[in-house]
């Protein structure tokens, strides 16, 4: 068997014990660092909250937790999250907020943390806003209006009723529901190609009528109408 084993030469009085530490790919304290057998291993630094009083806050990149400098928004590495690192950059990029103390950044952290809520809270469209829309653009399809008909009259009525009968702020929650004539009508077509794919979807399974027709709308372009009647779920459905 010691034929096939491949053994690395070591000083003729450490021999026996040295061989036995390589078949089991543990080196010597003194060839620990020369062994291709040994694994690094990366510590991540972790973010103190001490680190505020040098201006610096914490963020994730690519999984890793770095400082970021709340006055300008650079992201230092990982490895850069010691405070000896973080004051070098607040003193040679911010010379004037050196001599600030933690408790300034932390109200300059607190009125940003406020600012960036109320943004999200007026440029986010929440999901009942969503449904909403789509809910209107379904009435304006159906009863085949004009798709501005939401932008001008819907909105400024529904504004008027909310206003008049409950007050508060429901007149602004109100402002929120996406009703502009580019929206209604991308939500009529999403909604006509959800139809065509499931009409589709359903057709392709059952047995169906077709009836076809043509007619001219009132800028003389040619329209083909179709009629399809199929049994869905011992329902009868046109
Ligand atoms: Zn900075």
């Amino acid at each position: 068997m010691d034929k096939w084993l491949k053994r690395r030469k070591f000083n003729d009085d450490n021999s026996d014990n040295d061989n036995v530490r390589d078949q089991v790919n543990e080196p010597t304290p003194g060839t620990r660092k020369n062994t291709s057998c040994s694994k690094k291993y990366v510590v991540h630094r972790k973010y103190n909250d001490d680190f505020l009083k040098f201006g610096f806050t914490s963020t994730i990149e690519n999984d890793i937790v770095v400082p970021e400098c709340m006055i300008c928004g650079f992201k230092l590495s990982n490895s850069a999250m010691v405070p000896s690192k973080l004051q070098r950059h607040l003193v040679a990029n911010h010379p004037s907020l050196s001599t600030k103390d933690k408790s300034y950044f932390e109200r300059s952290l607190s009125s940003k943390i406020k600012q960036v809520t109320v943004f999200e809270k007026q440029v986010c469209v929440s999901e009942k806003a969503q449904v909403a829309s789509y809910e209107i653009a379904e009435l304006i399809a159906v009863n085949l209006k004009p798709h501005n008909l939401a932008e001008e009259i819907i909105l400024p009525a529904c504004r008027k009723i909310v206003k008049t009968m409950i007050g508060g702020s429901a007149d602004i929650n109100i402002c929120k529901i996406p009703l502009s004539n580019d929206t209604i009508h991308r939500r009529i077509k999403d909604m006509s190609e959800n139809i065509e794919q499931n009409s589709a979807k359903t057709l392709a399974n059952s047995n169906f009528a077709l009836q076809v027709d043509e007619t001219t709308d009132i800028t003389g372009n040619a329209q083909l109408i179709a009629f399809v009647r199929f049994i869905h779920e011992n329902d009868i459905i046109n």
